[in-house]
């Protein structure tokens, strides 16, 4: 209806401050609006906070925002009351006054997004005192903590499972940036009984080129494409501590500036390293998966790995430390079936539960799946996230299409002649 449109565009300016939608957004808050129980899935920083909270603004009374963190929590209340949202936390790390105070005003109606930890929304007392309110909806902000295929499950967060049945119409709306397939469908059956309609958008980093290449003469092949990036900042990601200081070695001989970063060295090395990559320029950071949580340098112009991750989602995270700046960026991947071979020998004599082991085992399937595509290879990466996406036109295969395709194309020239 038109004036759920205008509400929406009017908060939007008004509340936020922001003159558009950043993309998903719209159709996520507008799924929300209708009622639709909905997990949208987007990358850190891409905006869930708002797919939520700006429908909670519209519909009004108030809502409830499930955070699984103390400190995401104040984050979010403080930014809100700074837009003069009337946004309020309660939780372990306030006084019982101030969390006293704080439901009085909640009481009181002046309050519209109320967040809690899942374990205190789940109180007998709790529910029973919200089971007087209408309430706008539900949010459950970092919903992969109730998969147990994240590395961030919490049990406090099974329990939202109940929420179905103690809010029955109650929009229910999850949020994770986590988008690997298996995660989600668990959140849709945990969270949602297996009803949700789902929303995955802007991964998509186009500045980044993708390419993969077949590995042959790992050491070779490394610093030839380091030095045809000379004064670059670069980040180069090996398997092994060993791998990381021998490539680390061999760079510096070729007389390039390169550090290792590994957990093998000491405290003091690993943050010297870090803080050299992050002031200085061109630097080339030879790593371990133990680099790049939380670094935030926005020149880094190529990310390598001379190893296969073990999944996309690392993939995924890893190249994103390239381009920051939104300048052109390139990801380029060292392929070889033997070490995908051994990855999945790791696996087989890792002591863990069979149903975990499918689940890696898919994953790295996945991983083959992108190192040999023969069709466009960022829609491969979208399409395994559940975004889709058109020939990008900036990967190797997008460049350089595989000889199949070329061969049919001269057979319907030859044909049409
Ligand atoms: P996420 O939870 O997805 O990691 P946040 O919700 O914290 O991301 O938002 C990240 C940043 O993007 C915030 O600073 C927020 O104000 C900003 N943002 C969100 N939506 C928009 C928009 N439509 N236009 C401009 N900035 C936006
Ligand atoms: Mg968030
Ligand atoms: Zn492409």
């Amino acid at each position: 209806p038109p004036h759920i449109e205008e509400a929406k565009r009017a908060r939007l300016a008004e509340v936020f401050g922001f003159d558009r939608f950043r993309p998903g957004q719209q159709e996520v808050v507008d799924s929300i609006l209708a009622g639709v129980p909905t997990l949208a899935v987007m990358p850190t920083g891409a905006g869930k906070s708002l797919c939520y909270q700006l429908p909670a603004l519209v519909k009004g009374g108030l809502s409830i925002v499930v955070s699984p963190l103390i400190a995401l929590m104040d984050d979010q209340v403080n930014a809100l009351k700074l837009q003069g949202v009337a946004a309020e936390a309660i939780h372990s790390g306030k006084s019982r006054d101030e969390n006293v105070a704080i439901w009085r005003r909640v009481a009181a109606g002046e309050v519209r997004l109320l967040y809690l930890a899942p374990e205190r929304l789940l109180t007998e007392r709790m529910l029973a005192a919200l089971s007087r309110f209408s309430l706008g909806l539900v949010a459950v902000d970092e919903a992969h903590c109730i998969s147990q295929w994240g590395h961030s499950f919490r049990n406090e967060y099974l329990g939202l499972g109940r929420l179905r049945e103690l809010f029955p119409g109650l929009p229910l709306v999850a949020m994770t940036a986590t988008a690997d397939k298996a995660t989600r469908d668990d959140i849709v059956e945990r969270l949602f009984g297996g009803q949700a309609r789902v929303f995955v958008s802007g991964f998509d980093r186009p500045n980044i080129f993708i390419a993969v290449e077949d590995k042959k003469d790992p050491a070779r092949q490394i610093e030839s494409y380091v030095r045809a990036r000379p004064g670059m900042a670069g980040i180069i990601y090996r398997i092994s501590r060993k791998k990381v200081d021998e490539t680390a070695d061999r760079l510096s001989t070729a007389g390039i500036r390169a550090l290792p970063y590994h957990a093998g060295m000491s405290a003091e090395a690993r943050a010297a390293n870090q803080e050299t990559f992050l002031a200085e320029d061109g630097v080339v950071m030879v790593a371990t998966v133990a680099f790049g949580m939380g670094i935030d340098k926005s020149d880094v112009r190529y990310v390598l790995h001379a190893d296969a991750p073990g999944t996309l989602e690392s993939y995924y995270q890893e190249i994103g430390r390239a381009g920051r700046d939104g300048q052109p960026a390139e990801a380029l991947l060292l392929y070889s079936a033997g070490d995908i071979a051994t990855r999945r020998r790791f696996l087989d004599e890792e002591p863990s539960p069979p149903e975990r082991k499918m689940v890696e085992a898919r994953r790295l399937d996945a991983m083959v799946g992108f190192c040999e595509a023969v069709t466009c290879r960022r829609a491969v990466l979208l399409g395994y996230f559940g975004e889709r996406a058109k020939a990008c036109g900036a990967c190797d295969v997008c460049r350089d299409p595989p000889k199949v395709v070329d061969a049919s194309a001269d057979a319907q020239l030859v044909l049409r002649l």
